[in-house]
């Protein structure tokens, strides 16, 4: 079987790969130099690169001296951190096209659009054209910044996280429009580095979606780093000059315009799926109201043997959710019979403290009119983080009432986004509150505080609170 993927991010070359694995014979096509789409290029990888650079700037300017560790004091160089960045992310795109050429993948560099149901040309950078035809198709183009016009995004001040990973000075002053996962994580990289950092966000509280209680403790200790919250605030348009940008805003409940000014402003107000020139019109691949691929359950699309994945059909943005996708599709051609746990899906923030999550919050319980029980746990009480001056953060565990099976475990606290995986593998496998009370955890570990959370919500008291 001929199949073609179109795009090279985590959910294009994994279904790419898994496809070769499972002896089909795959093309895939990337319309930028380098391979590993958003993820590799400009998305998680190099801010998380960024994200541990200036973690430790921060800890050796505020936290060293504690530690009993004297320097002189510390100066971030930016051209060197992003230098560093730049060259983990080129690590990982030639880990890319190794694994292309090891699986025996054909590379194509050019942009794809549909001439018909089982035929896509290719422009390549020259201009010239090549036209390719399969049996399958996986569609895994990914997503793009949502940049309104009158945001006025420039690409120098008014910037997108795209430009933000690439900063070649330190600013003294940073407004970032959204209080999601990308504003709190790169708004920590630059508050760190000494920049003023202001979030201007719609809603009455930083990341809509995730529980409350814990995005309220992890405010808490984004504000001690420095950066302030303006919530409830609808951001309404965006100017700039020479010299600074202006945000105007409507507080919610009011009608005045008030604004703040910043020498640059981040807009990190969501990613739209991108479809541009791809011509799903001209075959008739449906398009949902959001932009989206529509899919049926297999993830085919409205024209069969066409498949879509990733960030262009529904469900979260994560580079995780679309390399399952990658692999369910190509499963899926094999004739096999696979399953996505959506539900299941883990979430991770990562600021420091992080916050990862996966399963059920505290208020969609209440949606849900579901009797639960919750047991909670400090990380200050934990001889662990004392010991590493990370205190700040809690474990929250959420149980069914009635059969102690495990329904969300959200987690504030110095690696949370590793530490998460204990509650995915639990869930996965139908795990109690109690089980996980009852599993040894090593001491002194971070993971404690999940078992002591365990314990509490399974009702045999924590120990250590
Ligand atoms: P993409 O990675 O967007 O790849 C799509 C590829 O298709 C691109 O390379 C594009 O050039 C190519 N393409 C598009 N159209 C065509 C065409 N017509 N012809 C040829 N090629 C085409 N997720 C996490 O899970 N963890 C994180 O820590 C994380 N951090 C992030 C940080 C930032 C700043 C950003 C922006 C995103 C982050 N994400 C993170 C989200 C993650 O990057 C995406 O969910 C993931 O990349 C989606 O993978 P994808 O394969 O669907 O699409
Ligand atoms: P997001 O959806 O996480 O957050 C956008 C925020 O902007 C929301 O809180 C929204 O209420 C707010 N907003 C929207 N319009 C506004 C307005 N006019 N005024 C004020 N606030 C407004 O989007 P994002 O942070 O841009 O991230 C995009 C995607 O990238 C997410 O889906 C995320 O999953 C993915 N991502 C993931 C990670 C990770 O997994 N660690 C990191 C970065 C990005």
């Amino acid at each position: 079987m001929n199949v073609v993927v179109i795009g090279s991010g985590p959910g294009g070359y994994v279904a790419a790969i898994k496809c070769a694995q499972l002896g089909m014979q795959v093309s895939m096509i990337e319309k930028y130099k380098t391979l590993g789409g958003t993820c590799l290029n400009v998305g998680c990888i190099p801010s998380k690169a960024l994200l541990d650079s200036s973690e430790h700037f921060h800890q050796a300017k505020h936290q060293f001296k504690a530690h009993g560790i004297e320097i002189s004091e510390p100066i971030a160089n930016i051209a060197s951190m992003i230098a560093r960045k730049n060259d983990v992310v080129a690590q990982n795109t030639k880990g890319i096209e190794f694994l292309m050429k090891k699986n025996k993948i054909k590379v194509i560099h050019g942009h794809a659009s549909f001439v018909s149901k089982n035929s896509v040309e290719i422009t390549k950078e020259d201009g010239t054209v090549e036209t390719l035809s399969f049996d399958r198709c996986i569609i895994a183009t990914g997503s793009k910044p949502v940049l309104p016009a009158q945001f006025g995004y420039d690409g120098v001040r008014i910037i997108s996280s795209t430009e933000a990973l690439n900063l070649k000075e330190i600013p003294q002053r940073m407004a970032i429009v959204g209080a999601g996962v990308i504003g709190l994580e790169l708004g920590s990289v630059f508050a760190r580095l000494g920049t003023k950092v202001t979030v201007l966000e719609y809603m009455e509280r930083i990341l809509p979606g995730m529980d409350l209680e814990c995005a309220k403790e992890l405010q808490k200790s984004l504000q001690q780093l420095g950066i302030e919250f303006l919530l409830g605030k609808a951001v309404q348009k965006i100017n700039s000059d020479q010299a600074k940008t202006q945000i105007q805003y409507i507080s919610k409940g009011k009608e005045e315009i008030e604004t703040v000014e910043a020498e640059i402003t981040l807009i990190a107000i969501g990613r739209r799926p991108y479809t541009e020139e791809l011509g799903c019109e001209r075959i008739g691949i449906e398009i949902d109201e959001k932009g989206r691929i529509k899919t049926n359950s297999n993830l085919e699309t409205s024209v069969a043997g066409i498949y879509a994945i990733g960030d262009v059909v529904q469900g979260a943005m994560l580079a995780h959710k679309a390399e399952e996708e990658g692999v369910f599709v190509a499963e899926i051609l094999a004739g096999q019979k696979p399953h996505i746990h959506y539900a299941l899906i883990p979430g991770v923030v990562y600021t420091w403290p992080e916050f990862a999550a996966v399963g059920l919050t505290e208020e969609q319980c209440k949606e849900q009119q579901l009797k639960v029980r919750i047991g909670k746990f400090p990380f200050k009480a934990l001889g662990r983080s004392r010991a590493s001056m990370d205190t700040d953060g809690m474990v929250k565990l959420i149980s069914d009432a009635a059969t102690d099976e495990l329904l969300g475990v959200h987690i504030v606290g110095a690696r949370a986004a590793d530490m998460i995986m204990e509650a995915v593998t639990a869930m996965e496998f139908r795990a109690g509150a109690e089980d996980l009370a009852r599993i040894s955890h090593p001491h002194p570990t971070y993971t404690e505080a999940i078992k002591e959370a365990a314990m509490e919500a399974a009702g045999m008291m924590a120990i250590h609170k």
